[in-house]
């Protein structure tokens, strides 16, 4: 019966970690399979060099000619390295990457064949787009869609395939992916906070850089055992399994030194990393057994979303290779702390200074200010998008579970800044004295250290914190694509620039200088958006009632939390700026409802056929043995003394059979629950249904299995326990 997991488990001791050489310095590896730019200027006509950076600096076009030129570049220098095919290589809404080779190879008669890769192939891509998640949007008689270069994101190589980053569109334009909303949003942002430093600080700036360093968290398992667990193959995380003696309360993982089998997959997939340009740097323990953490250098947002996915995609076949299975969702084990994806963002400007960087002088100070509090009252007025952005089954079990960021969404910004805006709301209204001017430039902006003292001393429970010289959205989910919440950021980022541009404006056409006009509206953002604003312990119960208070939302599951999204007010910014249309909106909601309710109907359907196919036929087989030999000891001494030597067994008879009556009736009503909820057409009203009838059912199944799991003879127990799953690599 348990043959499986014993066989996985007594391989264990007898694996040796695969031997990784590291061929040169990692430097030396850096970009090697990308279409770099040095690679481009070594490959490239001059001509078509500079259209490329125009592209990737200006978004300038790239005429048919230069493409033309472009591509045959390209395919020489994939080539050289033994590329025989070429994909386009795009994020449609699955939250997968998605790639379909084609071969550079063309017939072209008398049984003679060449290589062959043309602009137009380079530029434009038909996959058919009724396969992939859409909400309705394609037609059926229009199944087409394409994906079209996106020249910004560098070509790279993977095995022997050249992949193109490209965004995906619907054939009547609609976007189908988390691309193409993101380069609009940071476009977005480039213009209003370039107008807003031209107009005010510096005039040399002509481009502003949204940048992202994201920090992933995973765990590691070790694949025989991974195999045995059918919840861990088909939902990622487990369903059943009871708490070990020991999890993560002895607090001797997280920094500790990383077991050889997974330092030497880290190794791999660093060179792999560098050779595909993804900066990485950081590796360590997590909090919880099994569980690391990977971290780049910080990267143009566009780029740093692009290496987020490639890096899952190339982690997913790395620890294949060292006999490992990686687990990206937010919360695989029940009661250690599960995983996250830290998105570290800021804006920066083609003269080098980072925007959310206090500077030297009281100039640059107020420059910082000026985006600092941008980025508050940004928050303040959309936050709720920032929520729904980050809204997945899996990242339900973090959020408010007092071990990652609660749903509240909230910033903390330390005492010093919190000092500074305190001092800079007395500011007079309108004109302000000599005498102020120079106090406010002195004492207050001018004393902004530049180093933070809250750079160290940071708040680990706030969702959304300012850690020295930019902001960390910590409530991200270890699966999630970054590019919906750089998305939802950098479009309330840039909308929130625009109003604050047209406000000082007026405010300098009514006769008031640039600094008095912008401590001014300043000012009255600071007064608006207090109630954001937390630097307590956001895991404690007396902030949730706190933010009632407030009147800041707290949406605990997914389809509550998507629930924003429709309303009018946060159409808005995306409308105005052209990122989304309303039916864009809307079809995105649909198919994250959807993605919400087929998770939870998979989940379903796998607790309750592991419940049935591998725990109940154990428990009865158990059972029986117990009865058998309870029987045998009537016989040799009669039914009064069997029971009174039978105690132990006679208890646990009965004890099983109780959980398995339960299981049964649990299994029974989730199934038909689950059958109801599957019938309902509306999305909204499905993945409420999911959420509130079917999977709360999960918990009694468990309770039982769980309950199981400690009375069954362990030999004869066929699920990889927890212990085994967690402290074993
Ligand atoms: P942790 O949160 O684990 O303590 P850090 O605060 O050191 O780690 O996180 C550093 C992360 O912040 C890195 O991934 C880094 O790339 C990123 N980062 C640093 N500066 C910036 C910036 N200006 N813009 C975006 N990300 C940044
Ligand atoms: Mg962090």
């Amino acid at each position: 019966m348990s043959t499986l997991r014993f066989y996985a488990l007594k391989r264990l001791p007898y694996l040796q970690p695969k031997h990784i050489e590291i061929p040169k310095k990692l430097s030396e590896l850096y970009c090697e399979n990308v279409f770099s730019e040095s690679t481009m200027r070594e490959y490239l006509t001059k001509e078509a060099y500079q259209s490329i950076l125009d592209a990737i600096k200006y978004g300038k076009k790239i005429t048919r000619e230069i493409a033309d030129q472009v591509a045959v570049s390209m395919k020489e220098w994939a080539m050289s390295k033994g590329a025989t095919h070429y994909t386009h290589w795009f994020q449609p809404l699955t939250g997968e990457t998605a790639e379909k080779h084609d071969s550079f190879f063309n017939p072209i008669g008398e049984g003679r064949a060449i290589e062959r890769f043309s602009g137009s192939l380079l530029i434009q891509q038909e996959p058919d787009a009724s396969s992939f998640p859409n909400g309705g949007i394609r037609n059926t008689f229009e199944a087409r869609g394409y994906t079209a270069w996106d020249p910004t994101s560098p070509a790279f190589i993977i095995d022997t395939t050249l992949c193109i980053p490209s965004i995906f569109v619907s054939y009547t334009g609609e976007t189908l992916d988390y691309k193409t909303p993101l380069l609009r949003a940071l476009q977005s942002v480039d213009e209003a906070a370039t107008e807003v430093c031209q107009a005010y600080f510096d005039k040399n700036v002509s481009k502003v850089y949204s940048t992202l360093g994201w920090e992933q968290e995973y765990f590691l398992v070790d694949s025989s055992l991974f195999q045995t667990r059918p919840d861990l193959v088909l939902t990622g995380r487990t369903l059943q399994g009871h708490a070990p003696a020991k999890g993560q309360q002895l607090e001797d993982h997280y920094f500790g030194s990383i077991p050889t089998r997974v330092r030497n997959f880290m190794k791999e997939l660093e060179i792999d990393c560098m050779k595909l340009g993804i900066p990485v740097t950081t590796r360590h323990n997590e909090v919880a057994p099994n569980q690391f953490e990977l971290a780049p250098l910080f990267e143009e947002a566009n780029l740093a979303v692009d290496h987020n996915s490639l890096l899952m995609d190339v982690m997913k076949k790395v620890s294949r290779r060292h006999g490992l299975n990686i687990l990206f969702h937010e919360k695989p084990f029940d009661g250690v702390n599960g995983s996250g994806k830290h998105n570290n963002w800021s804006l920066s400007t083609d003269t080098g200074e980072n925007l959310l960087s206090p500077g030297k002088n009281p100039k640059k100070n107020l420059q910082f200010l000026t985006f600092f509090i941008n980025t508050i009252k940004a928050v303040h007025d959309y936050g709720d998008l920032l929520r729904s952005s980050i809204a997945s089954a899996g990242n339900d079990h973090r959020l408010g579970a007092n071990e990652a960021p609660p749903a509240i969404i909230s910033i903390f910004i330390g005492s010093q800044l919190t000092a500074v805006l305190n001092e800079l709301e007395k500011v007079t209204k309108g004109k302000l004295s000599p005498d102020e001017k120079t106090d406010l430039k002195l004492n207050i902006v001018g004393k902004i250290p530049e180093l933070l003292l809250d750079n160290t001393d940071r708040n680990r429970t706030s969702p959304f914190a300012f850690t020295g010289n930019k902001f960390e959205f910590r409530a991200v989910g270890s699966q999630a694509n970054c590019g919906e919440p750089m998305t939802v950021l950098n479009t309330i980022m840039a909308y929130q620039l625009q109003k604050f541009k047209k406000e000082v404006d007026e405010l300098i056409d009514k006769g008031l200088k640039k600094d008095e006009a912008i401590f001014n509206i300043l000012r009255d953002y600071i007064t608006a958006s207090r109630n954001i604003l937390f630097e307590g312990d956001g895991y404690s119960e007396d902030w949730v009632k706190e933010a009632e208070k407030r009147g800041l939302e707290n949406k605990k599951t997914t389809p509550e939390a998507l629930k924003f999204e429709l309303n009018k007010k946060y159409i808005e910014p995306f409308e105005k700026l052209n990122i989304l249309t309303p039916k864009e909106i809307e079809a995105r909601n649909e198919i994250k409802l959807e993605k919400y309710s087929k998770m939870i109907s998979i989940e379903a359907k796998v607790l309750g056929d592991m419940a049935r196919n591998h725990i109940v036929p154990v428990a009865v087989d158990y059972q029986t043995k117990l009865i058998e030999n309870a029987k045998g000891l009537k016989d040799i001494f009669g039914e009064n003394e069997m029971k009174s030597m039978c105690k132990e067994q006679l208890d646990l008879i009965k004890n099983i059979s109780s959980h398995i009556t339960e299981i049964k009736s649990g299994v029974d009503k989730l199934f038909k629950e689950r059958d109801k909820a599957i019938a309902i057409s509306d999305p909204a009203k499905q993945a409420e249904t999911f959420c509130n009838k079917v999977k709360p059912l999960f918990d009694k199944i468990r309770e039982h299995s769980d309950a199981l799991e400690m009375l069954i003879d362990n030999e004869m127990w066929p699920l990889t326990k927890y212990r085994e799953l967690l402290f074993t690599l």
